[in-house]
């Protein structure tokens, strides 16, 4: 049976995108190499009776543009959004809450500073007025450089009617801010160090960057642009990151897309011209009118395409795509609820918490990572997901997921295969210091690597966004200059995951603006 469209990947991205590819009436096939669809969205057991998303932990925001086109609240999805954002812990037993209500954070900002609880409300609305004018550039395709057409041009007037709506002082914030160093944004905002890091670190969630690293604003305006705030909230799907994944697979299939786990691809031949077609790691050939890659940038390209179909100079750039991984997961099943020093009301601990409380800190994390050694003083995100959800674990017991930062992909000494136990025991140490008495409580866990980022879960390099979303590589630039239109130099062969625009994140955006021009082609008769 020949497809319309081959999906190669079912990340929450290629499944949006088969969602309204199906929608639109093409016949779509989903290839998932996993056993289990999701990508970086999924919820695994990690011990008999402790669930836990294995990867991302808070979703990005997802879209409620595509939440609500796919219709994915009937097709399962719950969303958890605690009142609080994140709570900062500083080594001394003090600690800062951010939580959606900006009053009550004024509250908790008092505690350490008076001006910065009086400059919060205006950090706040600034960026989400600034964020307002930059959200339609999300679910845009970036215009083309060479040749923009009418409707690029007409989407980017509009924006510019809004930029040059927001007034003198913002206008010139977003062109002053954007190519910041995030920590000489905050020193302007704020002169609490704990403050300043928790808001800083937002720049360099997932970066091989520290927080003195030039255009690292950037990832607080792109957050502003996504939810409003500059601070990412913590919003879990129920059930974990898999629940999301899972509506999705729901709403793909329920448009008729077929989904097939446990069927990697080895190889996508031939999309250069009229017979493009995918063969998995079993042999199997399946031919289809379009390839679509959910795999990051440098895998479809340095992996699945043979070289000999693309041209030495988009080969070139490809490889000088920038992916070097410095994430490591770990996930805990525990006895009980961890007790944080001075922290009384565990509603506290139902957002992300943050270890990194100086912007210094977060700046030896990123030296260790620089000279490739990991941190032995990382920064850590954390949830405990089950607080919000009992379905996760039983009664009583909790599952922690811990975001731990810097861990580069490349070690100058050894490797993650022998190095990893090392790795979890320092971020086990860290944790201990903060919630004396947690390691007793620990049942089970388990450490995931860069290394385990690439070889189990396809990201080449260990990258958790596909790719660095810096300046050089971001909106008409992402991937590459020229093809950041979800097309690529082979004719039906497409991207669609977080390696293209707007970037990684569980966010759907990449996969809905990808299924776009993906069903204008197919209309216009392109492919
Ligand atoms: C450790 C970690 C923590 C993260 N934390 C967060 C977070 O808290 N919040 C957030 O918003 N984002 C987070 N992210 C980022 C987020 O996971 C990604 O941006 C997002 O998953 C990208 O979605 P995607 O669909 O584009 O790609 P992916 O989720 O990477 O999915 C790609 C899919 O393609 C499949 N695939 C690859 N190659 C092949 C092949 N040859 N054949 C068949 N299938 C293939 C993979 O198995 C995978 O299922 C995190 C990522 C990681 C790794």
């Amino acid at each position: 049976m020949t497809y319309d469209v081959t999906i190669v990947g079912a990340g929450h991205n290629g499944l949006v995108a088969a969602c309204y590819l199906a929608k639109s009436g093409l016949k779509t096939l989903v290839l998932e190499g996993r056993e289990v669809v999701g990508g970086g969205a999924v919820t695994e057991e990690i011990h008999p009776g402790f669930r836990c998303s294995t990867l991302d932990h808070a979703a990005g925001p997802f879209s409620s543009q595509v939440a609500a086109d796919l219709n994915l609240a009937r097709h399962g999805l719950e969303m958890i959004t605690p009142e609080t954002r994140v709570l900062a812990l500083a080594p001394d037993g003090r600690h800062g809450c951010i939580y959606n209500d900006v009053g009550r954070t004024v509250s908790e900002i008092e505690k350490f500073s008076a001006n910065d609880a009086k400059s919060y409300p205006e950090f706040v609305n600034s960026f989400s007025r600034i964020g307002r004018v930059l959200a339609p550039l999300l679910s845009m395709t970036p215009p083309s450089i060479d040749q923009p057409t009418k409707t690029d041009l007409w989407h980017l007037g509009k924006v510019g009617l809004a930029f040059r709506g927001l007034g003198k002082k913002d206008e010139y914030r977003l062109l002053r801010w954007a190519p910041m160093a995030v920590a000489d944004l905050v020193a302007e905002w704020f002169e609490t160090e704990l403050l300043r890091a928790t808001v800083a670190a937002r720049g360099i969630h997932g970066a091989f960057a520290g927080p003195w690293s030039a255009g690292t604003s950037l990832g607080l305006l792109w957050q502003a642009a996504m939810d409003g705030s500059a601070i990412g909230a913590a919003s879990y799907p129920k059930g974990g990151m898999g629940g999301l994944s899972q509506a999705l697979a729901n709403a793909a299939k329920a448009a008729g897309a077929e989904i097939r786990t446990s069927a990697r691809v080895a190889q996508i031949s031939g999309a250069y011209a009229d017979k493009p077609k995918v063969v998995l790691e079993s042999g199997e050939e399946i031919e289809a009118r379009a390839i679509v890659s959910n795999a990051d940038p440098r895998t479809t390209f340095l992996k699945l395409v043979d070289p000999i179909d693309l041209e030495p100079g988009f080969l070139l750039k490809m490889r000088n795509y920038r992916a070097p991984g410095v994430v490591a997961k770990l996930n805990l099943a525990l006895d009980g609820l961890p007790k944080f020093r001075g922290v009384e009301d565990t509603a506290k601990l139902s957002g992300r918490i943050h270890i990194g409380p100086e912007i210094d800190y977060l700046e030896r994390a990123f030296d260790a990572a620089k000279y490739g050694e990991f941190s032995a003083d990382p920064y850590l995100d954390i949830t405990i997901p089950s607080l919000g959800d009992s379905s996760l674990a039983p009664a009583g017991k909790h599952v922690m997921s811990i975001h731990a930062q810097f861990a580069p992909y490349k070690l100058r000494n050894g490797d993650w295969t022998t190095r990893g136990e090392e790795f979890a025991g320092i971020v086990i140490n860290k944790l201990e210091a903060y919630a004396p008495g947690i390691r007793e409580l620990i049942i089970a866990g388990d450490l995931i690597t860069p290394l385990d980022l690439e070889q189990k879960y396809g990201l080449r390099g260990g990258h958790i966004h596909h790719g660095e979303q810096t300046l050089d590589q971001f909106f008409t630039f992402r991937p590459l200059i020229g093809w950041a239109q979800y097309r690529t130099p082979l004719k039906r062969l497409y991207l669609c995951g977080a390696g293209t625009h707007p970037g990684g994140g569980l966010t759907g955006l990449p996969g809905a603006n990808a299924a776009r021009e993906i069903a204008r082609d197919f209309k216009e008769r392109k492919v």
